[in-house]
C-alpha cells in the first residue's frame, strides 16, 4: 500500500552517533596527535615523545612528564565532556588551555583502541586501563572494569592503536602511511618551534633516529634551525610588538624581501594553539608581494596572544580555523608591521652595500 512509500524514521544506534560525532573531530591521525600533544602542554609536560607506526594509522603513541592523570579520574577520562579544564559556560571564553570541552580522548576511543597508563607525582605506581568507546575494557570478561596498578614514570602515556578500525570507509580513505606520517610531522614540527622550554621528539617505531628532536634549552629561532635548517633560519627577522588598543601581543620570525621559498610556510599561532586563519595568510601574502618574485612565497611563524574572550575558537569541531574580534584592524596591523619590518631590513641592507 500507500504506507509503504514513507519512510520510517528509526533513531540510530547510541555508538554508531558517537561514531559519527567522532569523525567529525577526528578526520585522520595527525587530527588525533595535535589534540594529544595539546594535553600534554597543558598538563605542564617538558618532555614530549612522539612514536608512530604506519603514518599513525597502526600505533600513535605519546609520552609526557606532566601532572598526570588521578587515578580516580581514570574511568571517566574518554567520556564525552569529561574535562579538569572547564567548569560552567562562562569559562568558555576565559580558557587559556588548548583543549575545552572534552572531547578529544572520547572521540579518539570510539574510533580507535587506546591505554592510558598514567602516573601524578604523590602515587607510588603508575596506574594503567585500555578504553573502547569512552569506557574502560575489563581486562577479562566478567572482571571489574578499573586501571591497574603498573610500574612507570611522573607524566602519561596514551597510545591509539587501529585508528578507525570500525569506520571501513574512512580507513580505506587514509592508505598513504607516508602521507599520513608527513602530516603528522608537520603538527609536530609546529608545536615543537612554538614551544620554547618543552623538548618534543617524534620518531618511527623501530628506527633509532628522530625525524624531530628539540631541547628544553633551545629558543624558537633555535628550534627553527634544527628543525627548518640554517638556510631559513638565516633569513629570518625577528618580530616583535606589543597593540594596547586590540590587548594584542605579536611575536615572530618572518623571512626578509630577499628570501622566498616555493611554497607559503605559515605556522600561525593564536594563543598558543596552532590554527589556521586564511584571512591573516592573505593578506601576509598580499604584503610580501611587493617584494618577492612573482610565484614565490615567505616563511613566516607568527604568534599571537590576545584576550581569550576575543577568539572564537569554537567555529569548527577541529578548532583549526579561528575567527577573533576586530580581525580586519588586528589584521591591517600585523600587516603593517610586518611591512615595516622588512622596510627597515631592506633600508639597513641597502645602505650597508653602498658603503
Ligand atoms: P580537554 O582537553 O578538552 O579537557 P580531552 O578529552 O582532551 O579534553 O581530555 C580530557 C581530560 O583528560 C583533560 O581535561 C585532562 O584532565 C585529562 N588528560 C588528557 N590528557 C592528559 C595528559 N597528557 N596529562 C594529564 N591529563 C590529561
Ligand atoms: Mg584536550
Amino acid at each position: 500500500g500507500d504506507s509503504a512509500a514513507v519512510p520510517t524514521i528509526k533513531r540510530l544506534d547510541e555508538a554508531v552517533v558517537n561514531r559519527i560525532a567522532a569523525g567529525e573531530i577526528i578526520h585522520r591521525p595527525a587530527n588525533a596527535l595535535k589534540e594529544l600533544i595539546e594535553n600534554s602542554l597543558d598538563a605542564g609536560s617538558t618532555t614530549i615523545q612522539v612514536s608512530v607506526k604506519d603514518g599513525g594509522l597502526k600505533l600513535l603513541q605519546i609520552q609526557d612528564n606532566g601532572h598526570g592523570i588521578k587515578v580516580m579520574d581514570m574511568g571517566i577520562v574518554c567520556e564525552r565532556f569529561t574535562t579538569s579544564k572547564l567548569r560552567s559556560f562562562d569559562d568558555l571564553s576565559s580558557m587559556s588551555t588548548y583543549g575545552f570541552r572534552g572531547e578529544a580522548l572520547a572521540s579518539i576511543s570510539h574510533v580507535a583502541h587506546v591505554t592510558i597508563t598514567s602516573k601524578t607525582k604523590d602515587s607510588n605506581c603508575a596506574y594503567k586501563a585500555s578504553y573502547s568507546d569512552g569506557v574502560i575494557i575489563p581486562s577479562k570478561p566478567g572482571a571489574t572494569a578499573e586501571p591497574k596498578p603498573c610500574a612507570g614514570n611522573n607524566g602519561t602515556q596514551i597510545s591509539a592503536e587501529d585508528l578507525f578500525y570500525n569506520v571501513p570507509t574512512r580507513r580505506k580513505a587514509l592508505k598513504n602511511a607516508s602521507e599520513e606520517y608527513n602530516r603528522i610531522l608537520d603538527v609536530v614540527n609546529r608545536y615543537a618551534i612554538h614551544n620554547e622550554g618543552v623538548s618534543v621528539t617524534c620518531k618511527k617505531v623501530g628506527s633509532n633516529t628522530p625525524d624531530v628532536h628539540t631541547t628544553t634549552t633551545a629558543t624558537v629561532l633555535d628550534n627553527i634551525r634544527q628543525i627548518y635548517g640554517s638556510a631559513v633560519a638565516n633569513e629570518l627577522l625577528s618580530l616583535e610588538k606589543n597593540f594596547p588598543p586590540y590587548q594584542l601581543k605579536v611575536k615572530g620570525w618572518i623571512s626578509n624581501a630577499n628570501y622566498s621559498v616555493k611554497k607559503f610556510a605559515f605556522l600561525l599561532f593564536i594563543n598558543h594553539r596552532s590554527v589556521d586563519s586564511p584571512a591573516i595568510r592573505k593578506a601576509i601574502e598580499a604584503v610580501y608581494a611587493a617584494y618577492l618574485p612573482k610565484n614565490t612565497h615567505p616563511w613566516v611563524y607568527l604568534a599571537l596572544e590576545m584576550e581569550p574572550r576575543n577568539v572564537d575558537v569554537n567555529v569548527h569541531p577541529t578548532k583549526r580555523e579561528v575567527h577573533f574580534m576586530n580581525e580586519e584592524e588586528i589584521i591591517a596591523t600585523i600587516c603593517d608591521a610586518i611591512q615595516d619590518r622588512l622596510g627597515d631590513a631592506n633600508v639597513s641592507r641597502n645602505f650597508l652595500t653602498q658603503t
